[in-house]
This record gives structure tokens, sequence and C-alpha cells, in this order.
């Protein structure tokens, strides 16, 4: 019966069925939102057991309840998602996408499963690390726009630290939301070592070296995986500028103006910066999980370095 519960498609769906009218209920998601959702759930769950889906479902709901966190101070200073920040299919798909091709990894080279492609636990390990990696690089980015615009000293522009910007300007960072992408890091971290400790078959880390990787791994890849969104964006992503307040921003309207645009490419939104971050995070975390550690703090080092120096 337990067995049943813990992975199956039935029990997939009823738990997502709960989840998915619960978080409509409370305009996390549209219908479409509603949709996406739930195959990408129902997906995880079966592929990459209870312990990745847990993770996916905390960030849904952390980024559901930041995203509604004084919505209406945020909406009147034009910082806050729109469509009253009920998510779509785009915005579920962005962030959800690339975890369910991991948690479909994790589940073809589980070393225990249906496939036998290989016996060692290395690879459905990787696969968890870029299933942790993208998800902790998302939650950390969402947590960190939503609750960092609230910093009461003025965010710095990523490509140029010396540089302020107004709240909500395009690769903006502040020390608030360096601190919330690590706090989600942190939680991320956390879920992943009580299933560990307490319940080791739902989680796909088999030895004593994955078990004390995971932790550091959550911390950094939302840590430098919330920064490579911010770069991202403030390089890539179309801008528009506000000729009322002088705001650099994704928005066509700000200040109940229309607003100019000034740079980035055209059609390059803020739901392909968060799907490249997404798959750089991922990346990250497979890396980490290979134990690349020394390279990638050195390699982070060296960037604070620059950037703070020009
Ligand atoms: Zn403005």
């Amino acid at each position: 019966m337990l067995e049943l519960l813990t992975n199956s498609v039935v029990s997939g769906l009823i738990v997502m069925a709960i989840l998915g009218a619960l978080s409509y209920k409370l305009h996390f998601v549209d219908v479409s939102g509603l949709i996406s959702a739930f195959v990408v759930g129902v997906t995880v769950w079966y592929t990459g057991g209870v312990a990745a889906f847990t993770i996916l479902l905390f960030f849904f709901l952390a980024s559901g309840v930041a995203t509604k966190f004084k919505y209406k101070a945020k909406a009147k200073q034009n910082l806050a998602q729109e469509g009253k920040g009920k998510r779509s299919w785009r915005n579920v798909f962005g962030s959800g996408f690339i975890p369910m091709m991991f948690s479909i990894g994790i589940y073809i080279f589980n070393p225990m499963g249906p496939f036998n492609l290989t016996s060692d636990p290395f690879m459905s390990f990787a696969m968890f690390g870029g299933f942790v990696g993208s998800v902790a690089t998302t939650t950390a980015d969402t947590l960190a726009s939503e609750i960092g615009v609230f910093s009461k000293s003025k965010p710095r522009l990523i490509t140029n630290l010396r540089r302020k910007v107004p709240r909500g300007t395009i690769g903006a960072v502040s020390l608030l939301g360096e601190g919330v992408a690590i706090l989600a890091g942190v939680m991320i971290g956390i879920v992943a070592i009580f299933f560990a400790l307490f319940a080791p078959a739902m989680i796909p880390v088999y030895t004593y070296e994955q078990f004390i990787i995971i932790f550091p791994l959550s911390v950094l890849t939302a840590l430098i995986g919330c920064n490579l969104d911010s770069l991202f964006g403030a390089v890539l992503q179309n801008r528009f500028v506000c000729e009322i307040c002088g705001a650099i921003t994704d928005k066509e309207f700000h200040c109940d103006y229309e607003t100019k645009y000034v740079g980035g490419f055209r059609s390059f939104t803020n739901t392909y910066v968060n799907f490249g971050s997404s798959g750089m995070g991922a990346t990250l975390g497979i890396l980490l999980g290979a134990g690349l550690f020394v390279w990638i703090l050195g390699g982070l080092f060296f960037w604070i370095l620059v950037s703070s120096s020009n």
C-alpha cells in the first residue's frame, strides 16, 4: 500500500489534483498554468520520486506566496507580475520544463530502476544534481525578485556593481535579494538532507559523498544561478526605458505611460532568460555533483573581483 502511494501514477494524480485545486483557488495559476503544472507535477512525482517532487513543490508554493506578498505595494510601483500574479503555462514551463527533463533522467538512470542502463549510482545522482540546480536557480531568482524589491538601499547593476539603479531595473541586484537567494538554496538543501536521512529510498542520493555534496550544491546553485539570471537579463533581455521615472524595465507600460525600447534582443523576454538560467543552473548542479567545487568557487570569486573593480 505504501509502495503504491509513494510511487505510482495514481497517487501522483491524486496529489496533483489536490494541489492543483488549492493553487488555482489561491490564484497562483490561471487555467493554462494549472494544466501545465499538472503535467510537470505528475511527471516529476512518478519519475523523480517524492523528494524531487517535494523540492519542486517548495518552489511552487514559495514563489506563489512571494508573488502575493505585498502585491498591491508592488503593483503601485510597477514591480509586480502581470495578471494579478497568476502564472500562465509560459511561466510554468519556463521554470518547470528543465527540472522535468532531469527528473525523467533520474528515472532512466536509476541503478535500481526498470531500464538497467547502468549500475553506477553516479548518473542518476548527476541527473538529480541537474534537477536541484535548475529548481534552486528558479526558486532563488523568483524569491529574490519578488522580495528583493523591498530592499531599503538602492539596488546595483550586476554588470557594473558600482552603479545604483532604480528598483525593478533588469539586472538589478541587492544584498536583500542575495540573502533571499541563499535562503532559498538553504531551504531546498534542508529538504534534500531530510529525505536522505529519513526516507533514503525516496531520493536519488546513494553514497556518503553524494550525501555530503547535496546541501552545498543546493546553496551554490541557488546563489550562482540567480546571479546568472540577472546577468543574462542585463545583457540579452529586451529593455524599455520609462520616460517618467527613468526605470529600465521589460514592461511596455510604466508609470501609466508607454515606455521606449532601448536595447537587448527584441523578442528575448523574461521567459527566455528564466529558461536559459534554469539550464545553466542545471549544468552547474551536474558539475558540482561531479565534485568540481574548487573550480566553480574560484570562478565566482574571480567574477566578483572583476565586476566590482570596473
Ligand atoms: Zn516609471
